[in-house]
């Protein structure tokens, strides 16, 4: 018997809590997941195995769930961590870029000198839903002058329209659909 939609044993590690961080939002919490070690680690290697072969220099994570993630994932492929980061918390000169999220607009920074010009980048995040966040890093880091290859995320919410917010041709990787 095959079945290409089984889900991944760590998937019953993400927790659904309903009304956060306001009504009418079903939050997909990643907390249990990071706690157990066994599912953590096989987590993060099925979303760096889309990378292994691509010769990245870097993984960029959006604050803050994708930092947890990508951090690890930096590890796993011997490559840099770069963070992007809500506003005011990078200390030195920082490029921003200005987006709209599921539920509030906000803001998102990084380092002018994080990386050099050409470098390979994925970008990662925990979950995508509106995809605004996730478009706003690539056209922030887009302005480095990296090699954006790509994204990676570990849940991908359908019918937020996310997935047609990303610019066609360009892979995003989603490891959990719902
Ligand atoms: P969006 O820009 O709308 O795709 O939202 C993605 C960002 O907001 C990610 O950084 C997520 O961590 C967070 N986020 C948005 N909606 C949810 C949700 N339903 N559950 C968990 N995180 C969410």
């Amino acid at each position: 018997m095959t079945d290409a939609h089984v889900e991944p044993q760590w998937a019953s590690r993400l927790r659904d809590i309903a009304d956060f961080p306001k009504p009418g939002i079903l939050f997909k919490d990643i907390m249990p997941l990071l706690a157990d070690g066994d599912d953590f680690r096989a987590a993060i290697q099925a979303m760096s195995a889309r990378w292994r072969d691509l010769r990245l220099d870097a993984v960029v994570g959006i604050e803050s769930r994708g930092f947890i993630l990508g951090a690890a994932m930096a590890l796993e492929l011997g490559v840099g961590f770069v963070p992007v980061r809500k506003p005011g918390k990078l200390p030195g000169k920082v490029l921003r870029e200005e987006y709209t999220l599921e539920y509030r607009s906000d803001c998102i920074e990084v380092h002018a000198d994080a990386l050099p010009a050409g470098a390979r980048v994925a970008i990662i995040d925990d979950v995508l839903a509106t995809g605004g966040t996730l478009v706003a890093a690539l056209s922030l880091v887009r302005r480095l002058g990296v090699d954006v290859v790509g994204a990676g995320v570990l849940v991908e919410l359908d019918g937020l329209g996310g997935r047609g917010r990303w610019e066609a041709g360009l892979p995003l990787h989603t490891e959990l659909v719902y």
